[in-house]
């Protein structure tokens, strides 16, 4: 692969030095103030630079050089790797040994002997859990097949009654249609109920930022909205919530499953940016921490 590895992990400087570059080239630039300078001559304007062989080329939309089209060189596709086959992705194997199990459950379930022996009530929610579980997974499967990379960019803190922003970006292996993009944010906190405690979720603010758009391909997009930082004045933690997440973290070493539950306890209180995907039938949702804080007579973090 000729293109260089600068490209597999792009940067936003260097984009922006490509994009001003094409600025130089194509603007006609005023050297006066008041009479707008004609434009400099054709072959000036439409000079450019092969980054590849380093030919200065006069005219034309394609290195004289190298044959290399202009317009492949100011957009050139990242150095991702191509979609990847089913059989590469665990979950795909994960899914297809739920798939086998819900099968079993069923063919237990329609013969007597077998279905008497085990139970059916068993046999019943053995095959809605491994049904679903095959469902996810398969899921799963399809969406690794369409990102190679998504990631939620937060910042870690926000002063109250400052404005931050939170940026998506999204690498699909190739073309993808029908993309949706919302963002939101959330108060995730915790209320008292006599001995209870609630968890509790409000929605601050919501930002659609792409409405069943285009993603190119082996490209980046960088899609993002902006929030207000709240006051921080709910509560987000609560120490029986901590001791159950403790308590599960000790289960799951038994039940791996549980891990998500202790986590999703542990972690629940807080800011959250939400980043919802939507693809067709397929969505995911991403989250991210923000505190907030205030500096007066107290700090107020939360
Ligand atoms: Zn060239």
């Amino acid at each position: 692969m000729g293109v260089p590895e600068r490209l597999a992990e792009p940067d936003d400087t260097k984009f922006l030095a490509r994009t001003d570059r094409r600025h130089l080239y194509s603007v006609p630039m005023s050297t006066g103030e008041a009479a707008p300078a004609p434009p400099t001559t054709p072959w000036q304007a439409t000079m450019w630079t092969c980054s590849l062989c380093g030919h200065c080329n006069l005219t034309g939309e394609q290195c004289e050089a190298c044959g290399v089209a202009r317009r492949y060189l100011d957009d050139p596709p990242l150095d991702v790797p191509f979609t990847p086959r089913l059989t590469d992705l665990s979950s795909f194997w994960i899914g297809l040994m739920w798939g086998v199990a819900a099968l079993g459950g069923t063919f237990a379930l329609l013969s007597p002997t077998l279905r008497d022996t085990i139970g059916p009530v068993f046999l019943l929610l053995e095959v809605f859990a491994a049904g679903a579980a095959f469902v996810s997974s398969m899921f799963t499967a399809a969406w690794e097949r369409i990102f190679n990379q998504i990631e939620l960019q937060v910042p870690p803190h926000a002063a109250a009654g400052s404005v931050f922003q939170a940026r998506l970006k999204l690498v699909p292996y190739s073309v993808v249609e029908n993309v949706t993009v919302k963002f939101s944010l959330s108060d995730r906190f915790y209320q008292d109920k006599g001995n209870e405690v609630e968890l509790k979720t409000k929605r601050l603010d919501a930002n659609r930022v792409l409405q069943r758009g285009r993603l190119p391909g082996r490209r980046m997009t960088d899609l993002s909205a902006e929030f207000m930082a709240p006051f921080p004045m709910t509560k987000h933690t609560h120490m029986q919530a901590e001791l159950n997440a403790s308590f599960l973290s000790v289960l799951s070493l038994f039940v791996p499953s549980l891990k998500f539950s202790a986590k999703n306890v542990k972690e629940h209180g807080g800011y959250y940016v939400e980043a919802y995907v939507r693809v067709g039938l397929l969505s995911r949702r991403y989250h991210k921490r923000v505190f907030t804080y205030a500096i007066g007579n107290q700090v107020h973090i939360g």
